[in-house]
């Protein structure tokens, strides 16, 4: 009886664990066909500077609307792309497309940057800063207006090769910031040794600012850190006023957040653009 009892509670957290594993292996089938069948698009959400509250840069976000699985999270389907080697060709079209859409916006002065994220395995290949520099030059962007964000977990995973590839992309004027600050496992001297522009804030310690806990005394290290060593400071995840008002007293460069703006699709970002412009509202 025991014996069969156990029996069942294996069978039980068996069926838990094959609900998940089709579900990655029936994204993973259609995650294929993704790019070819257009089920991608980018949003983008501001970064603006501190004091001044200009719009500096972009982040463009990657969307992807599967007619099987609906709207599926970044957080969900990069890691499969990963796996699967699809993240290579998603990369590309990502920076392909960002350039394109922004390179009006950089040259019409509505903003001087756009950034896009970088996945692990993007930094061990080899060709990226060629195709950078060549999509670049496609679209007459100045290296200097294109941001590659990478988190500390990506560069640590593969220090050597990484740092090597960020050296060569660095080389070429693009701007590299640092993701997700705060949630690995890199040491200062490892930090240090990078070619980086920014460090970003993870929205984790940004959420809950001004709520008494530890978060406003690990964002103060951070921004003293981050100044230290002559980068720019970015907080994302800024929710309310509160949250940018201690920044602020903080000396953060600029700040990222729902409060800001969500990350919207091109033409309402341009709007929004336009609006904020004449006179910032803040929430
Ligand atoms: P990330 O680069 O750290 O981007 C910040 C995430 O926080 C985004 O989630 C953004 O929509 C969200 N966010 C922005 N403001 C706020 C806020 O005020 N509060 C909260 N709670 N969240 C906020 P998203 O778009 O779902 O992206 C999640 C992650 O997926 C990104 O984190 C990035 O690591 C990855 N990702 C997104 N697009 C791409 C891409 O094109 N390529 C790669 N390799 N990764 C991407
Ligand atoms: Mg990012
Ligand atoms: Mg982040
Ligand atoms: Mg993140």
């Amino acid at each position: 009886y025991e014996a069969k009892q156990q029996h069942v509670r294996v069978l039980v957290y068996r069926a838990g664990d094959d609900e998940h594993h089709l579900r990655q292996v029936g994204l993973m089938g259609v995650l294929r066909h993704a790019l070819e069948l257009h089920q991608f698009r980018l949003l983008f959400q501001p970064k603006i500077d501190l004091p001044s509250r200009r719009v500096v840069h972009v982040e463009a976000l990657l969307r992807w609307n599967s007619p099987q699985y609906g709207d599926v999270s970044p957080d969900e389907f990069i890691p499969l792309a990963e796996r699967s080697g699809m993240i290579r060709a998603i990369t590309r079209h990502v920076i392909d497309e960002a350039l394109r859409q922004a390179a009006p916006w950089i040259a019409d002065g509505l903003i001087e940057g756009v950034a896009v994220n970088l996945s692990p395995m993007d930094l061990v290949d080899g060709d990226l800063t060629d195709y950078v520099a060549q999509r670049l030059q496609a679209h007459d962007v100045p290296p200097c207006s294109l941001v590659l964000e990478v988190t500390e977990h990506t560069v640590m995973r593969d220090l050597e090769v990484a740092r090597a590839n960020m050296h060569q992309l660095r080389g070429q004027g693009v701007r590299l910031s640092i993701d997700d600050f705060g949630t690995g496992h890199s040491s200062l001297a490892q930090l240090r040794s990078l070619p980086v522009d920014e460090i970003k804030i993870d929205k984790s310690f940004v959420a809950d600012l001004g709520s008494g806990n530890d978060d406003a005394v690990i964002v103060r290290s951070a921004i003293e850190i981050g100044h230290n060593m002559g980068l720019k400071v970015v907080a994302e995840g800024v929710e309310g006023p509160v949250s940018l008002a201690i920044l602020e007293s903080l000396g953060c460069d600029m700040v990222q957040g729902y409060l800001i703006s969500r990350p919207l699709p091109a033409d309402a970002f341009v709007a929004w653009c336009m609006r904020y412009q004449r006179g910032p509202v803040e929430g």
